[in-house]
């Protein structure tokens, strides 16, 4: 079953790779929760793995955990005796995250945050808190200003990787003017212009924004 908007160069590609088998574990435990099935593609999952990997991360920062899978791909790529922190609002999707987590042998490299992103970006700012890569993947009106705070909280030469630029085709569609269709144009614009930024944007899927903080 394939999910809304995947074309087939996107199918044809997806069929290149064994299935991960975590991707499947971890739907399955979206669907015993009566979660939403949003994760990450496996396709951008392993680009998040192999942009880890390759960039050599010791500190990664997502915000959204939802059920753990786009952690899981995270962790994949982070160095030995690196962390994960992960902010998700709801206490019941971290548990399941967690549980996904341990069960994929990850659940030492990752701590949870649970609340609004806003609030816990704030603390980890007041901890004094740094990171080599951040992942955004949470509500669309607040990436905006997880930018800002991604920027605010990166070491030198930190990575960026944002999902869901292009909402479905609403993004590029001129006559949807909602709030997250706003934010996400401010933010796509921000990582094309912003000067602290080196930014690129993939169009596959629904999107997938990068930028590296200079
Ligand atoms: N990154 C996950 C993955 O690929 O496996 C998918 C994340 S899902 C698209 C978005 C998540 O963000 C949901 O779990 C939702 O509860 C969480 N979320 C929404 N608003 C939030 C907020 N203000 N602060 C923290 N998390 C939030």
């Amino acid at each position: 079953e394939e999910k809304d908007g995947i074309q087939s160069a996107e199918r044809y590609v997806d069929g290149l790779f064994e299935e991960d088998e975590q991707w499947a574990k971890v739907r399955e435990q979206l669907a015993a929760n009566d979660m939403p099935d949003i994760s990450v593609e496996p396709g951008y999952g392993r680009l998040l793995t192999l942009l880890v990997r390759a960039s050599g991360v010791q500190d990664a920062l997502e915000i959204g955990a939802l059920g753990g899978y786009s952690g899981i791909c995270l962790a994949r790529g982070i160095r030995d005796g690196g962390s994960l922190v992960s902010l998700e609002l709801k206490p019941e999707f971290a548990a399941v995250a967690k549980s996904n987590m341990e069960a994929a042998g990850f659940g030492d490299v990752v701590e949870y945050r649970i609340g609004d992103a806003m609030k816990s970006l704030e603390q980890l700012a007041e901890e004094g808190r740094k990171f080599d890569f951040f992942f955004i993947d949470a509500d669309k009106g607040g990436y905006p200003a997880y930018l800002e705070w991604a920027i605010k909280l990166a070491r030198p030469g930190a990575v960026i990787a944002a999902d869901n630029t292009l909402l479905r085709g609403k993004t590029v569609d001129m006559t949807r003017t909602g709030p997250s269709v706003l934010a996400i144009r401010a933010f796509n614009e921000a990582i094309a212009r912003d000067e602290r930024l080196l930014g690129a944007m993939l169009p596959s899927y629904d999107g997938l924004a990068l930028a590296v903080v200079k």
